[in-house]
């Protein structure tokens, strides 16, 4: 099924009907805002001149020295190619995207149709600074169709978060590492999702309850989770952190909804914050087999599925109680 229509006409809950008709559910007030949100963010994360000189400058040379590295065989060995795509979200910008071997793109991120890398890569025993990249799985290097091409403009305004150096670039140290790691990717996300499903509804799911807007905060929501849950190295050395995290999630959230702008969502999210923690701890189970080697995180997982409705927050409580540090 096409969808051909004009994308003004779909901004927010357009939804295809099962006879391909494009139902549109929102009403004027709705689209206005939601639009207004949408030109918000773009004028935030779009490059100024400068920015963008800097980062095209850095992405052509790198370009070039990569292709003759591939050529010499001297590239790293998940690295296939390169390419350019045209940005309709940021005025006709290009950027640079990196074709990578399939098994090694399930590795780093399981699920993903294609990702960034924020510009920092490890070479040896060394950090290397190299331009954002959206990563595109090799197979699907020729997919040219609307719902791939929303998910390459997804991918850039997560190279624009990078360029304009909001792109959160891993946890620091403690617990308020944690916290603001979890706030910096429901931005992250919440933005590019908004962006990417405003305009090309594809991947949104025809058959969800919630508004698009309630869904692009899911999507960071459940993205934040998974990245402060998901990490074995944490979990292995102060796991206390990871459990004071999760104790101090329900307060945190209500902060981190109101300062993006969203906080009427925030008593939505807190009263299904157990099933949301104990659905990320499943999946960064699945994806990171080795934090079943750990101690604390098994238990933790294991009083998540202990009670239909778990309490993350009490379980973290009583973890630490008993000793874990
Ligand atoms: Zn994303």
């Amino acid at each position: 099924m096409s969808l051909t229509v004009n994308s003004d006409e779909l901004w927010h809950a357009a939804r295809v009907a099962r006879d391909g008709a494009l139902e549109i559910h929102a009403d004027a007030a709705d689209c206005r805002s939601l639009r207004e949100r949408c030109a918000q963010i773009i004028e935030h994360l779009t490059p100024n001149k400068q920015e963008y000189d800097l980062y095209l400058g850095s992405a052509r040379d790198y370009d070039g020295l990569m292709r003759s590295a591939i050529r010499l065989g001297r590239a790293r060995v998940e690295t296939r190619g390169f390419g350019w795509r045209k940005s309709r979200l940021f005025n006709s910008r290009r950027y640079l995207v990196a074709f990578v071997d399939d098994a090694w793109a399930q590795e780093v991120a399981p699920d993903c149709d294609a990702f960034v890398s924020p510009g920092v890569e490890r070479s040896g025993t060394f950090l290397v600074t190299v331009p954002p990249l959206v990563m595109i799985p090799e197979s699907r290097k020729r997919l040219r169709n609307r719902a791939f091409r929303s998910v390459i403009e997804h991918e850039i305004v997560h190279v624009n978060q990078a360029i304009r150096g909001v792109y959160p670039l891993g946890p620091g140290p403690g617990v308020q590492g944690l916290l603001d790691e979890y706030q910096g990717r429901v931005r992250m996300e919440y933005q590019a999702n908004l962006l990417q499903l405003a305009h090309w509804p594809d991947h949104y799911p025809q058959d969800s309850d919630l508004s698009l807007e309630h869904w692009c905060v899911l999507r960071g929501h459940t993205d934040g989770l998974e990245r402060c849950l998901g990490l074995p190295e944490r979990w292995r050395t102060a796991p206390g952190d990871v459990l004071t995290f999760v104790e101090s999630l329900p307060q945190h959230l209500v902060v981190v909804f109101a300062k993006l702008g969203i906080d009427d969502f925030a008593e939505w999210f807190v009263a299904r914050l157990g099933s949301y923690v104990r659905a990320a701890a499943g999946l960064v189970a699945r994806w990171r087999p080795e934090l079943a080697a750990i101690g604390p995180f098994r238990e933790f997982l294991k009083a998540l599925h202990s009670d239909a409705t778990p309490d993350p927050a009490a379980i973290a409580r009583r973890l630490r109680r008993a000793g874990v540090r």
